[in-house]
């Protein structure tokens, strides 16, 4: 191990001591970071990992001459580097710039944009900018530089910084990349790098490249999903329909005949593959199909743009559907097929589904280029599940886990009496998880966050908990926003509610963002997992299984990157919602016999604490 004094990464810290266990993570981030090298690093939450992580990929940095590129993968998740950073420079006195990215047409000056998709927002604020239409855009970064970084670096908060640049007229997006030109690191969310087409825009705005860089991807656990939810695409017979409406008033006559001829045709293929359909999804095996559809439309590249024009000079600030069937059809020729599966859905509107399935063969190139990489989280997956989903190099890549503090913070339950696999699924067994959930709001204080693979499922608990006169409870739907729930249980309190019943589901908002901290403690204290979060087995989860026995000749391990991975993170995450800090404890409850029948649940709930109680519904007797 390298000795403190010679690395002497303590002169970098802008407190006046290391939290537990940080300075060893910074010495070996400091230590391993390397050309081709990929650090997975996992610190449970509270740990502090955001500064060490920095002030080692900084030293690091500069020693080297490489920039650091830090991604997040939502806007409030920039505010921890925004903090540190700024410490860094105020307390420490460290020359160091830095610029934060936030999505683009979220802090555009023209709020209407905000519903268009953001490849087609791209196209918009190019034309106001080329066209001088948008006032806010700098000419010369020269003129505005000064302003901008008197106004970003003597702000206390990102959302602060940019309202201030906002309101001198500015830009934020520009005035960042103004700033940029001399900033070591950046900040940036995820799209910035991981979306081919907006990747080489950026890189190219802010003159780095990955090859120059240290790149750090935070909260990386739900990478794969991410990725996967990004490479893929959904065209509903509806969208073909209004893109051919639109083709019929912006392209001339001859070329939009033939533009509604081809959508047509599209049509009509996805509804004659829905109509055969048993079941809520049909894999499609014969792709090649497909790519000759988007062969064809391909030959419409320069109309397409020029319809555009049009649909713009309109006035039009709704999103384009010409534009955005032409560019999910373009996609498919990029990938051909490879990585993905197609299918038809007819959830909820008929619809061809594009997906990924297998986001290495889109980014494996994409994590090869950097110097060096760091992925990290709270709750990071297998190194396996890693290397196989993001094409990582096994040779290069490093790992360092900061052991949790579930087992000393937790006491654990699990029930061996409920599971809701599937062929036991029964209106009996729904009964039963209310039960446990009514009888632990019982004994419980503060609030009681239930977890639950499915809305359906959810729908269901709440009808059951209502009817057993539970008052104080509260439901994550689709469309729920996590400030709407914290008002919500706020106003709760405040009438005097002693103990609050969130159901929410598994990998959702809730799970991944909640936080209701009172006096810096969690009031989350109690977490019950209902059943195993693992994906509804589908013909789509089959096609992925497939896809993964390929790759890994190991049915086992193709089984575990499918169902067990996901789970594991979901149930790992909906954990941590109540250890947000060292004066947390928490009450965990794992509804389902699985938890310790199944060999890797067993692991799991082993390693999370080994001495954990096995209960039934019979055992809350005695406290009703
Ligand atoms: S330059 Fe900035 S303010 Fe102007 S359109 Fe583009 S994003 Fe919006």
């Amino acid at each position: 191990m390298t000795a403190r004094r010679e690395v002497d990464l303590d002169k970098l810290l802008p407190y006046p001591r290391w939290r537990k266990g940080q300075y060893e993570l910074a010495e070996f981030i400091y230590s391993n970071l390397g050309e081709g090298r990929t650090l997975l690093i996992e610190a449970p939450t509270g740990f502090g990992k955001t500064i060490p992580t920095l002030i080692a990929a900084f030293k690091k940095g500069v020693e080297e001459e490489k920039d650091i590129i830090y991604l997040v993968r939502t806007k409030n998740e920039a505010q921890a580097p925004f903090t540190e950073l700024t410490n860094l420079r105020a307390k420490v006195g460290v020359d160091i710039w830095f610029s934060v990215f936030q999505n683009k047409r979220d802090v555009c000056a023209f709020k209407e944009f905000r519903i268009l998709d953001y490849e087609e927002f791209l196209l918009r604020c190019k034309m106001f900018r080329d066209r001088g239409i948008c006032r806010f855009f700098p000419e010369d970064c020269e003129k505005i530089y000064s302003k901008v970084a008197e106004l970003f670096f003597n702000s206390r908060s990102l959302e602060e910084a940019y309202d201030k640049i906002l309101s001198n007229g500015i830009c934020p997006y520009e005035a960042m990349r103004c700033l940029s030109r001399d900033s070591n690191v950046i900040i940036g969310t995820y799209p910035y790098i991981f979306k081919e087409d907006i990747r080489k825009v950026f890189l190219h705005s802010i003159n780095k490249r990955l090859e120059d860089s240290i790149l750090i991807v935070d909260e990386a656990h739900n990478l794969p999903e991410y990725l996967m939810n990004t490479f893929s695409f959904r065209l509903s017979v509806f969208d073909l329909k209004m893109a051919s409406r639109e083709a019929s008033k912006f392209m001339s006559r001859e070329i939009s005949r033939e533009f509604i001829s081809l959508m047509n045709l599209l049509e009509k293929w996805i509804k004659s593959l829905a109509s055969t359909m048993n079941n809520e999804i049909k894999i499609v095996r014969n792709f090649g199909e497909l790519i000759v559809f988007a062969d064809d439309i391909s030959r419409f590249r320069s109309e397409v743009n020029a319809a555009y024009l049009r649909y713009i000079a309109r006035r039009n600030t709704g999103r384009s559907y010409l534009l955005y069937v032409y560019r999910c059809l373009s996609n498919v020729l990029k990938t051909r097929m490879q990585g993905y599966i197609l299918y038809v859905s007819k959830t909820p509107v008929t619809a061809l589904v594009y997906q990924c399935i297998n986001p290495s063969v889109r980014v494996g190139k994409i994590f090869s280029k950097p110097w060096s990489v760091i992925l990290m989280s709270g709750t990071l997956p297998l190194r396996e599940y890693l290397e196989l989903m993001l094409g990582l190099r096994r040779e290069s890549t490093v790992e360092y886990r900061v052991e949790g503090r579930v087992k000393e913070a937790t006491e654990i339950f699990v029930a061996k009496d409920v599971t809701t696999k599937f062929e036991e699924r029964s209106e009996h067994m729904f009964e039963k998880y209310a039960d446990y959930i009514y009888n632990i709001s019982r004994l419980a204080r503060n609030i009681v966050l239930v977890v639950a693979p499915s809305y359906n499922l959810l729908r269901k608990l709440l009808k059951l908990l209502l009817l057993r006169g539970l008052k104080t409870v509260i439901i994550e739907r689709e469309n729920t926003r996590i400030e709407g729930i914290v008002r919500k249980i706020k106003g709760l309190r405040r009438r005097g509610a002693e103990t609050i019943v969130l159901l929410a589901v598994a990998g959702g908002k809730l799970t991944e963002g909640i936080e209701i901290v009172e006096d810096s403690k969690s009031l989350i204290n109690t977490v019950v997992i209902v059943g195993v979060p693992y994906p509804e087995p589908s013909p789509l989860t089959e096609e992925m299984i497939k896809e993964m026995n390929k790759l890994t000749r190991d049915p086992r391990k193709a089984w575990e990157s499918v169902f067990e991975a996901p789970a594991t993170i979901k149930i790992l995450q909906a954990i941590g919602r109540s250890l947000r800090s060292k004066r947390d404890k928490a009450t965990i409850f794992l509804l389902d016999r699985r938890f310790i029948e199944r060999d890797t649940l067993k692991n799991l709930v082993e390693q999370m604490n080994e001495d954990y109680n096995i209960i039934t519904l019979e055992d809350f007797k005695g406290y009703q």
